[in-house]
């Protein structure tokens, strides 16, 4: 078995730890929601975005019912606000949508945009909102940027006041973005290069704490990305054939427990060698061409 290269992207979710509410910025403020675990970390962040008295409601949490009384008393004591203009969602997995229906049932019937996706919309009524859509509340501006990859319905926000990007789960506070069985890793590298372009100050993603250093951090990300393709091309060109015998050979210092995650991860890298041209599939045998 050849060496196969070290990684870069390190830092994982696990352990983080957030208060429950806290004001980020004179437009912006995170209520956790209370969902925390291996994959969201401390929990989704919701974001009470402007400075009037109804601000906009980015994302809702997962719908557990220790959210409400925080969010209550985000928009209470934090903006001194009588209600919520409107929900806005990133995408609609249910650690992001779940919520959407106690928030309506407690602060009345709000409208909730998101780009439409039958598959993970359900019954719920949405107003259609896609790339270069803009949602305005007082002292705010969101502006919609497709970014599919995680989720095809995925939309990070940039909001021009503060030069921020709420980028949902394309780019995270700690670890990195998990790419579904239905996700596509090759419209996620090309959402990261998107984001790229935008002049962007500082990110207020979906879990973990703002990041500061934009750049640097999406080209981790994409470093990261491009080397995950290496070590699997090593591990193939050395005689590992299975998606399992390569988790196994790339993540030796990840718990056990994380190893489908890790599969899932791999298995997206798989897809998009093959469609590369680099990567030949048979049955479950994958080989370097
Ligand atoms: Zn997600």
């Amino acid at each position: 078995m050849g060496e196969l290269p070290t990684r870069i992207v390190t830092d994982s979710m696990i352990g983080l730890a957030m208060p429950d509410i806290a004001t980020w910025s004179a437009r912006v403020v995170v209520v956790l929601g209370q969902n925390p675990g291996p994959f969201t970390g401390p929990g989704t962040n919701t974001y009470l975005i402007g400075t009037g008295r109804r601000p906009l409601l980015l994302d809702t949490g997962q719908g557990l019912p220790q959210y409400l009384p925080l969010l209550e008393r985000a928009v209470r004591d934090q903006r001194a606000a009588e209600g919520l203009q409107a929900i806005v969602l990133t995408h609609g997995h249910a650690d992001h949508m779940g919520g959407v229906e106690s928030v309506q049932r407690r602060f009345g019937p709000l409208t909730v945009s998101k780009k439409p996706w039958e598959k993970l919309d359900g019954g719920l009524e949405v107003v259609a909102v896609d790339d270069g859509s803009e949602i305005r509340t007082e002292g705010a501006t969101l502006r919609g940027i497709w970014t599919p990859g995680h989720a095809w319905d995925h939309l990070c926000w940039y909001m021009p006041e503060e030069k921020a990007l709420f980028t949902g789960d394309v780019v995270l506070g700690a670890g990195t973005t998990v790419i579904p069985h239905d996700g596509d890793l090759g419209d996620y590298l090309h959402s990261l290069r998107r984001l790229l372009e935008l002049d962007v100050a500082v990110i207020y993603p979906a879990h973990g704490p703002a990041i500061h250093q934009p750049r640097e951090k999406i080209e981790a990300y994409l470093a990261h990305r491009a080397l995950r393709d290496q070590q699997i091309l090593a591990g193939l060109r050395s005689g590992v054939r299975t998606t399992t015998e390569l988790v196994k050979h790339m993540y030796t210092d990840v718990p056990e427990f994380l190893h489908a995650a890790a599969a899932m991860s791999v298995n997206a890298h798989l897809r998009k060698l093959v469609r590369d041209g680099v990567v030949e599939r048979d049955g479950d045998e994958w080989s370097a061409r």
